[in-house]
């Protein structure tokens, strides 16, 4: 499994080194396999506590989860979020990321915010693979799976939202939060994403 130099700066960006980086301890440009296991720990949960409820609801339901699992993450969130990322900009046919590692990069990348569409449809897989668990769980009466599979999608989402989302260089994601005066530090030394998103990076 390989990963980008730590020591060299991503594609996008034109300083020569990170060593002086005003944003590299806020951002995360940089991924390593611990990164990838963190990430795997907190999503795992979810999938094994719905697949077990679904798996007893009937085996062969779990087919289109499946289908839906595979499509999203290897395909479609890749071409409407990902391609926005400038960790696509790295070489490489595939994703080396702390998430969505080894998923394949048919698409150009798109430097700059997400369309509404292309929000509408990140937001509607991720309600169509957490929200297929909920809908059999509740319909088998599974109620103490229902239970933990709730509290493992709620500390999933508050886990990614609150420790990796504040730093992750994908601003054009809805799931977003870092902060304004850090993006004007990457943009800075990303000129090329700065005039995708219209921004002067210079101001
Ligand atoms: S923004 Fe900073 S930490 Fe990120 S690649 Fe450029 S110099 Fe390195
Ligand atoms: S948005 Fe996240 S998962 Fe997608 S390429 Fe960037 S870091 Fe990886």
């Amino acid at each position: 499994m390989d990963f980008l130099d730590p020591t060299k700066p991503i594609a996008s960006c034109e300083s020569e080194t990170c060593d002086d980086c005003s944003v590299s301890n806020a951002l995360h440009c940089h991924f390593a396999r611990r990164d990838l296991i963190h990430f795997f720990l907190i999503a795992f949960p979810p999938f094994l506590i719905g697949g077990a409820g679904i798996y007893h609801f009937g085996g062969w339901m779990l087919i289109p989860w499946l289908i839906m699992i595979i499509g999203y993450f290897g395909f479609v969130e890749i071409r409407v979020m990902c391609s926005h990322c400038p960790h696509y900009a790295e070489e490489g046919k595939s994703l080396k990321c702390w998430a969505n590692y080894g998923a394949p990069k048919f698409w150009k990348y798109r430097p700059g915010p997400m369309t509404l569409f292309e929000k509408a449809i990140f937001l509607g897989g991720i309600a169509l693979v957490w929200g297929y668990p909920f809908v059999l769980l509740i319909a088998d009466l599974q109620l103490f799976l229902l239970v933990v599979y709730s509290l493992t999608v709620a500390g999933f989402f508050m886990t990614l939202i609150t420790f990796l989302c504040s730093h992750c260089m994908n601003f054009a994601c809805p799931l977003n939060t870092v902060k304004s005066e850090i993006r004007r530090g990457f943009f800075e030394r990303n000129p090329g994403i700065a005039r995708a998103w219209t921004i002067d990076a210079k101001q």
